[in-house]
Formats: C-alpha cells, structure tokens, sequence
C-alpha cells in the first residue's frame, strides 16, 4: 500500500511501515499519529445512558483519536484500582483505542481523603484530577501536588473558585491564581484543564516565565464560541467553565498561538438529548466534542492562520504525550502502520444525528466546517472514518 499526503509519502507492507519519504505538496492530504485527547468523559460505570465506554470509543475513534483519558468523575469515582480495573476489562475494542484514565485526586471527588497515586499509577492511572468538583482546599491541594511530584505524576486542575457563579470569569482565574500560589510553595506538575478566560492565560504566561512546570489545555468550543453566540435560552451551548467573551476568546486564541495553552482536549462530556434540549438553565453542564474537535481547530485556527497544521498537530499529539507520559506511534520504517489521513480540503456541515456519541445535541448543529480525518489506518487495515 502507498500512501501520498503533502507532508510524507509512505510505504506499507502487511500492516509495517516499510518506507518513509516526503510528500506531494499538492496533495490535500495529510498524514498525522493518532490524536491524544487527555480530557473527556464516557461516563461508565453509572452514566451509561448519557454514553458507555463503547459508545465513546466509537465516537473518540471517529474524530481521529487513539489514545484518551477519561476523567474520574463516574459513578462509582474512578479511585481505586478496582475500578481502574472495570474499566480497561469493559473498554476492549477492536479499534485499538487505548485508554489511560484520569484517577481522582481525593476518595469520592470529596476532597478530604487522597487517593493511592501509587497504587493507581501502577494499575494504569495517567494523572489524577477531581474534575468536575475542584479541590477548593488548598491544603490538600498542596498535598496532591507533592504526592504527584513523588509519583513523577501530574494534577490536572479544574480550575474553580465556587464563591463566584461560574460566568463570573473570577470563578476560574482566581482559582488559577491560587493554584499557581500553592505550586509556586511546592514544586511539581500542574496542567490546567479547559482553560476560558483572558486572565487565566496571562496568569499561566507569566508563571511559565517564572519557571513554573505549568501546562494548559483549552477545548474547541472555548476558541469557536463567544456568549455572543448564546441567542436564545438554548441548553446546547452549556458547558463548564461557560463560554466566555470575545476578548476571552481572542486572549485564549493568543495563547495558543504563544505556547501559553499548550494542548487542544475535548472535555467530551455527553448527556442524554432529552437533557441537552432543555433551556439553558436546566441543561447540564457539558457537550460532546471528540467528532468534531480537529475539524474545529483546523476551520478556526490554522485557515485563520493561528497556527499551522503542524502546530495543531503538535497540540493534539506530541504536547498531550509529553504531559501525560504517553508514548507516540510514531510514523517511521520498521513501526507499524498506525496513523490519520487527514482531507485538508473536505468541506462538511456538522450534523448531530450522525454522530457515533449517545448525544445527538450540539451547538455546532449546523455549522460549515473545513478538514476532516476521514481514514485511520491500523497495521493493515483501512477505517473509512
Ligand atoms: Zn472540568
């Protein structure tokens, strides 16, 4: 089998890469690793009408990914090696998508008890987080820290102040501030997840200057979406943090162009439709993401020359490895063939009803979208995506 894209030409023979050359630059194709998304959620165990760890592999294999990291917040929390254990024996697919689940940071997602990051790094955890219920107490947030730094392991902060309602942007930036406050006393790994507003990002910028071993990930809708776009009381466009303003947007954009948001997750986080019909106020927190986050980043960031495609690439690849200590398929000769080709040039309107997620419901219903990935490629086998 040959493959051309505009960045590499590539030989494969019974499933091997056999040979590594550039590509056509005409062609309007391109070759990319699978996607890594360490932020999203399937749910299962508890959730399964919202979505089962089947449905959300189907979906995370749609949109290009290989390897994702679901958060702990199920029911029962994924905080022991028992459920750890649930979910690799429930998640075995055909796809060879690889889980590496998120643990919590404290038994429950109470935030009084610290789990056994050792015990669970050993069965397969790949950061801890209480995602969804921050850890507001920055004693045990400092305990989390060094327990992490002692693993080699990192927090992955959701970052809320809960004296403020969420739409107040002081309810993520002075949670970010007080974070960084406390890693400043500690040392260690901390990785920002889904990041919204201005403040935040200038926040994190200047801790990097400092030295701080500081990382940060957006999500597509938070680069797509202003409140602007909220025109009526409509449940679709619920998430947490909430979308934010034109300013934000543009400041969350600068940081990704900057390097200060270094990685792109999706914070998939289905609901059933009958909960993300309701109105605004009703509405859960949280929308899908996987099936349309590289279409997304590529309409909205690099055709609005952002970043390039080998930028993008890189915040959806190598950065989230990097993080999370995942190794990389890498596309080189004598590897096995394990990669997206992606169709720069395809143009699609994104339509819920065809998305392989439970949740149908999107608020990007509608939407005119441009690049797609639309085959994976397996050892010898060729996914029409
Ligand atoms: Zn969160």
């Amino acid at each position: 089998m040959e493959i051309t894209g505009n960045n590499l030409k590539l030989i494969i023979k019974d499933g091997i890469i056999t040979e590594v050359s550039s590509g056509n630059p005409s062609s309007n194709l391109y070759i990319s690793p699978r996607f890594i998304d360490l932020h999203c959620h399937l749910r299962e165990p508890g959730g399964e009408g919202k979505e089962t760890l089947e449905t959300g592999i189907k979906s995370a294999f749609t949109g290009g990914y290989g390897i994702i990291c679901p958060m702990p917040n199920t029911n029962p929390v994924c905080d022991t090696s028992e459920i750890l254990h649930y979910i690799f024996s429930h998640s075995k697919n055909p796809y060879d998508i690889k889980l590496k689940p998120i643990c919590a940071i404290t038994t429950g997602l109470t935030g009084e008890q610290i789990t056994d990051f050792e015990d669970l790094i050993k069965n397969g955890a790949a950061g801890f987080s209480n995602d969804g219920k921050p850890v507001e107490n920055m004693e045990i947030f400092k305990k989390a820290l060094i327990k992490a730094a002692g693993c080699n392991s990192v927090i992955f902060s959701h970052a809320e102040n809960t004296d403020f309602p969420p739409d107040d942007p002081r309810s993520e930036w002075t949670a970010v501030e007080r974070e960084l406050n406390t890693l400043r006393k500690t040392g260690g790994r901390l990785h920002f997840a889904h990041i919204s507003t201005q403040k935040s990002t200038e926040l994190i910028r200047s801790a990097k200057q400092e030295g701080l071993k500081v990382t940060a990930e957006t999500a597509p809708h938070y680069f797509t979406f202003s409140t602007d776009d909220i025109t009526s009381n409509d449940g679709r466009f619920k998430m947490n943090p909430p979308l934010r303003t034109k300013d934000d947007v543009d400041a969350i954009k600068e940081g990704l162009k900057d390097g200060t948001v270094d990685i792109i997750a999706t914070d998939h986080a289905p609901h059933t439709n009958e909960e993300k019909l309701q109105t605004y106020n009703k509405s859960p927190f949280g929308i899908t993401g996987f099936e349309t986050a590289f279409s997304l980043a590529y309409t909205n960031l690099v055709l609005k020359g952002v970043l390039t495609i080998e930028q993008l690439i890189d915040k959806l690849v190598y950065t989230p490895a990097r993080i999370a200590g995942i190794k990389v398929y890498g596309i080189n000769p004598g590897e096995k063939a394990e990669f997206n080709i992606i169709d720069l040039n395809k143009k699609y309107t994104v339509k819920g009803e065809n998305f392989k997620t439970k949740c149908k419901i999107t608020p990007y219903e509608g939407l005119e979208l441009t690049g797609k990935v639309y085959q994976t490629i397996i050892g010898d086998k060729i996914y029409n995506l």
